[in-house]
């Protein structure tokens, strides 16, 4: 289905800096809106309920499911994470960016539903320093931190699934090169008659 929004889906590996480099996109872009996921998973940290996620027990998820209240959900290490239907549809509906963080499975699902939906895929520089990354973070256990890279090796071999690659080895770049990709969406025939409907009009472009 076609909806005047762009959705832009990122996936990484944790620890490769996914997180902050969509953040600091957002905050030089005020078009682009976050899309917050339901999680089973507990808070973390400083995260606040309805911000980061909203944060529900196994019953609501379960409920949620059943009432296909999710346009993709997955398992992600050991809890599940979902994208709310509702949510997505009226944003890009209405016009809005919508950035999804989300993982590779819920990414490759986004694009069977929205063929132009934009799939970007943060890699880290290396593994070496995908582990540092993760120890210097000190928010997991030595297990989980072991769980995570072990994901990671499956979640890097997904790259191909994905329209962008960007290798987190310097912030700045990488944040330019999502800036760069956010922007060459919007100059697509579609996105420009849409915003520049007057200047098209003008032009006796149909
Ligand atoms: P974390 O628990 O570290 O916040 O997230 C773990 C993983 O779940 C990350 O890769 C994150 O992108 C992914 N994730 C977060 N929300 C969703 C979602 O709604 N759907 C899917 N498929 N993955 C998600």
């Amino acid at each position: 289905m076609e909806y005047p929004g762009n959705l832009y889906v990122v996936a990484a590996p944790s620890g490769t800096g996914k997180s902050s480099l969509v953040k600091a996109l957002m905050e030089l872009d005020s078009h682009i809106t976050p899309s917050i996921s339901h999680t089973t998973r507990a808070p973390r940290g400083q995260e606040v309920d309805g911000r980061e996620y909203h944060f529900v027990d196994n019953a609501t998820f379960d409920r949620m499911v059943a009432e296909g209240a999710f346009l993709e959900w997955a398992h992600v290490h050991n809890n599940r994470y979902g994208t709310s239907r509702a949510g997505i549809e009226a944003m890009i509906g209405q016009g809005k960016d919508v950035v999804l963080e989300i993982d590779y499975q819920g990414a490759i699902q986004i694009k069977q539903l929205f063929a132009n939906a934009v799939l970007i895929f943060i890699l880290p520089p290396s593994w070496q320093e995908l582990r540092s990354r993760l120890q210097r973070r000190a928010e997991d256990s030595a297990d989980t931190i072991e769980l995570r890279l072990r994901n990671a090796a499956e979640e890097v071999a997904q790259v191909q699934a994905f329209d962008f690659v960007i290798i987190n080895d310097s912030f700045d770049r990488a944040l330019f090169d999502l800036k760069a990709i956010a922007h060459a969406q919007r100059l697509k025939f579609a996105a420009q008659k849409r915003a520049r409907a007057e200047t098209f009009r003008a032009l006796n472009i149909l």
